[in-house]
């Protein structure tokens, strides 16, 4: 296959872009795909991003308060270490340049085409390539496709009653609306997940009366946020050992966790003992104290980190509602007790379809099958990035491989080494295709799903997004420590695939 140069400049419309690897999606995965590949010296590659930037999640979610919720010198490539975060936690405008910094740092911009996006791929098996289209009538060749569009991009709108029908603004937060004036209005939040918790105590001094529905309170931790002294920025950028310690302390502190959402029944005690510590220091008022408290085990559901959320509710014009929504009327909420809440804007704070594969996307692999179909009875890749039937295919952040309790973005960094350790194996052995073995996927996926039995997620008592609606199972989590995954994809054995 030819290799082509800076593929962007060619003209969309022309025969077929032929590129050595197509990246889909413009957010940590993408352009960690994108930098590695040009380190290797493998500069024959595109990436597609259908939104008008890169940076994904933090190009996408613009609501107030948005920030991430482990601290950026651990959420962020240990390879592009920033000595200049300006909190531990920074919003996400701060999140965002840090991308874009990164684009133009590794000289990206080339190989990126914006507000396109990619439909679907077929594998041909007697060229050995995947055939892509995109945009507006782009057509590429590819012989390796690599996927990095992210778990939680497209947004969960809930089926209520009436919803359509509401006469006043009503949004995502996800897709939130600046031009919308919240001062002195009736506000409902729908929803108190992570989002929820970053941008309610935002809204609630502006809103005239803020109503918050919640189905299921979460637990809460401290978030313990605080501004990185100048002296320290300098003291990172002048010895960047001291910055790696640091992004060290902070991972061991988080990879610790997992311990109690694996089972471990002390450090699952401990963390509990700290939510409820922090309920109750903020939140006096027995009635809401009890609304508030979770009544499954911690960990079942994302555990939040905020410090102004619980201060929030207490505000006079905050209401916790936490009776079912049993319509949604043109002006108003009526709840399943009969009462009825005047309503002038309605936020969306219901998360995102996390579980639901690939979507919007389709994906024709050997034999003509269609990667949904041949996921119908469950979602699994090897590693969570190789997938049988499908050659040359490398998924980024696939089934099985997100975390409860450490930056993913370390995840991220260890699938796309594994994948260079594959088009390595490839090169070796002077060969063009990769397929992972099926008996090697099924055993990955029964030992995944081994491994999640005794697990909070799997026996916590709660319902929630990192399960499959229907079945239960959990197809979203890595069920071990990061360590353990990153030990497990150092290399691409050859024994797990056949080359041809
Ligand atoms: C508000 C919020 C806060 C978060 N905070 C944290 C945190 O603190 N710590 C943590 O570990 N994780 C956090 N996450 C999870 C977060 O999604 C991941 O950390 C990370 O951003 C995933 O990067 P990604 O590149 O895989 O996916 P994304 O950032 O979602 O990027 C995927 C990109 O693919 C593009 N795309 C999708 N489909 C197509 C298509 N068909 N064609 C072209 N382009 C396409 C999308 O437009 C998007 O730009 C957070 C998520 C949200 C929503």
């Amino acid at each position: 296959m030819s290799t082509t140069k800076n593929p962007v400049g060619q003209n969309a419309n022309g025969p077929e872009i032929t590129v050595d690897v197509l990246i889909v999606g413009g957010g940590f995965s993408g352009l960690c795909m994108a930098i590695k590949l040009l380190e290797a010296r493998m500069d024959s590659f595109l990436l597609l991003e259908k939104s008008g930037d890169i940076g994904g999640t933090w190009y996408d979610n613009r609501y107030p308060g948005c920030a991430c919720d482990i601290p950026s010198h651990l959420y962020s490539f240990s390879f592009e270490p920033s000595p200049d975060w300006s909190r531990m936690y920074p919003g996400q405008p701060e999140i965002h340049a840090y991308l874009k910094r990164i684009v133009e740092r590794h000289n990206l911009s080339p190989y990126i085409r914006l507000n396109t996006r990619f439909h679907e791929a077929t594998w041909d098996e007697s060229e050995s390539v995947w055939h892509a289209t995109a945009g507006e009538g782009m057509k590429i060749r590819a012989r390796l496709l690599v996927s990095g569009i992210g778990g939680l991009h497209v947004p969960y709108y809930p089926q209520i009653k009436g919803i359509e029908r509401f006469a006043g603004p009503q949004f995502h937060s996800s897709t939130w609306d600046h031009s919308i004036e919240l001062e002195g209005k009736n506000v409902a939040v729908v929803g108190t997940g992570a989002s929820a918790i970053q941008f309610v105590p935002q809204i609630a001094s502006r809103a005239g009366k803020l109503l918050l529905f919640q189905r299921t309170p979460p637990w809460i931790v401290p978030r313990m946020d605080f501004p990185i002294a100048d002296i320290w920025k300098h003291r990172f950028r002048r010895f960047p050992f001291l910055m790696k310690a640091f992004r060290q302390f902070i991972f061991w502190r988080q990879e610790i966790r997992v311990l109690g959402f694996l089972g471990n029944r002390f450090v699952r005690r401990k963390a509990t003992e700290i939510a409820t510590h922090n309920l109750e220091k903020h939140i006096k008022d027995p009635k809401l104290r009890a609304a508030l408290k979770p009544n499954y085990e911690l960990g079942c559901k994302r555990v939040l980190v905020s410090d102004d959320f619980y201060p929030a509710l207490k505000r006079p014009n905050v209401e916790l509602v936490t009776e079912a929504i049993a319509e949604i009327r043109p002006n108003s909420i009526l709840t399943a007790d009969g009462v009825e809440r005047p309503v002038d804007v309605l936020i969306l704070g219901t998360g995102f379809r996390a579980t639901e594969p690939l979507i919007g996307i389709r994906l024709v692999g050997r034999g003509g099958i269609e990667i949904h179909d041949a996921w119908r009875e469950h979602m699994s890749a090897y590693l969570g990035v190789t997938v049988s039937g499908f050659p040359n295919l490398f998924l980024l952040l696939g089934p099985n491989t997100g975390l409860g309790h450490n930056s993913v973005v370390l995840m991220i960094e260890a699938q796309v080494r594994y994948v260079m350790s594959c088009l390595f194996l490839l090169r070796r052995r002077k060969r063009k295709v990769l397929e992972v073995r099926s008996d090697t996927q099924k055993q990955f996926f029964a030992e995944v799903q081994r491994r999640l039995q005794g697990t909070v997620w799997q026996s916590g008592g709660c319902k929630s997004w990192y399960q499959d609606p229907v079945t239960g199972e959990n197809m979203t989590l890595w069920p071990q420590s990061v360590l353990a995954y990153v030990r497990r994809t150092k290399y691409a054995a050859l024994g797990d695939y056949t080359l041809s």
